[in-house]
């Protein structure tokens, strides 16, 4: 899983943060019922994963990052609240951008990725609401069981992208340590009892932990080895139902491997696992949405480019 990167980043004119915001790892969240949109408790989840993706922006812009893109990966991707932003940061926000979005504006121009409110993989013990994205009981990369963070730190590496921060609970940051090792910042929000309860540290402590790891993290990144995986890459994923790989096997790029199994393949891991998302997304095609590709680059740079600008006197 080590090597050199495909790509090394571009920037020159300062330092691109790329951060993933999922959910169930922000301070102070145990329970699926604080997620749901509607919920009435979804308010005040929506609120901590702004404390907690706010105090880590603050820590960021501090260390020297200059700005920042947000992917919301929850749900429908509507968590992320613009008007709590630093001005600096932009937030890909809603679906669509549709599943075909896989890299969500990712590429080699980032010095950095960082991963809040993530959780631990499927079958983890020990850990806070673990699970590997939906419907999918496992996933692995060249034989390497991942989750999400795994996966995550996979496409970032084939675009010479670090993995440098991640914060959830301790089931979540375990799993990240052990897969990254202990130049990884992270920064453990909860401490998981059960899969649905934990000792949640303040807001108040949480916020210095994540803005002190933030700063470090940008700081570090230059030295930090992106994860590589070596050519050709194997993307496997077991479904929670062999149905789902019955409908999988029936795509050109796909492989079935096992009752429930199926694998692509492709040069390197986005490649892979671009064909996994496509075929997955021909498999759901009832609905009938406008397939894309990657976010164009300039989508994201076009708007960002005016965010230093009309400041206040
Ligand atoms: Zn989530």
């Amino acid at each position: 899983m080590t090597g050199r990167p495909t790509e090394t980043s571009d920037y020159t004119a300062g330092f691109r943060l790329y951060v993933k915001v999922d959910m169930e790892g922000v301070s102070g969240v145990v329970s699926p019922d604080q997620l749901h949109p509607g919920s009435p408790e979804y308010a005040d989840a929506r609120g901590l994963l702004m404390h907690d993706l706010g105090a880590v922006l603050d820590g960021a812009f501090d260390g020297g990052c200059t700005e920042a893109v947000i992917y919301d990966a929850h749900g429908e991707g509507r968590n992320v609240d613009p008007g709590l932003l630093d001005r600096r940061a932009v937030v890909i926000s809603g679906r669509p951008p549709p599943s075909a979005d896989f890299i969500c504006g990712l590429d080699a121009s980032f010095g950095a990725m960082f991963l809040v409110g993530f959780h631990a993989r499927a079958g983890m013990a020990d850990a806070l609401l673990p699970h590997t994205c939906d419907g999918i009981e496992a996933i692995s990369i060249n034989g390497t069981t991942v989750g999400e963070i795994g996966l995550e730190a996979a496409l970032a590496g084939t675009f010479g992208v670090p993995l440098a921060l991640v914060s959830g609970d301790s089931g979540c940051v375990a799993e990240a340590r052990a897969l990254l090792g202990d130049d990884l910042e992270t920064v453990e929000v909860k401490r998981a009892i059960s899969t649905t309860s934990a000792v949640c540290l303040s807001t108040a402590r949480t916020g210095l932990l994540l803005h002190e790891a933030a700063a470090r993290a940008v700081r570090g990144a230059p030295a930090l080895a992106p994860v590589v995986f070596q050519a050709p890459a194997r993307f496997e994923v077991v479904f929670s139902t062999a149905q789902a790989a019955d409908a999988m096997e029936r795509r050109p790029s796909v492989e079935r491997t096992g009752p429930s199994s199926v694998c692509t393949s492709g040069p390197d891991v986005v490649a892979a696992y671009r064909d996994f998302v496509l075929a997955h997304q021909e498999c759901r095609a009832t609905e009938d949405e406008t397939s894309s590709d990657f976010i164009d680059r300039r989508l994201i740079d076009g708007i960002i480019g005016g965010c230093e600008q009309h400041e206040p006197d």
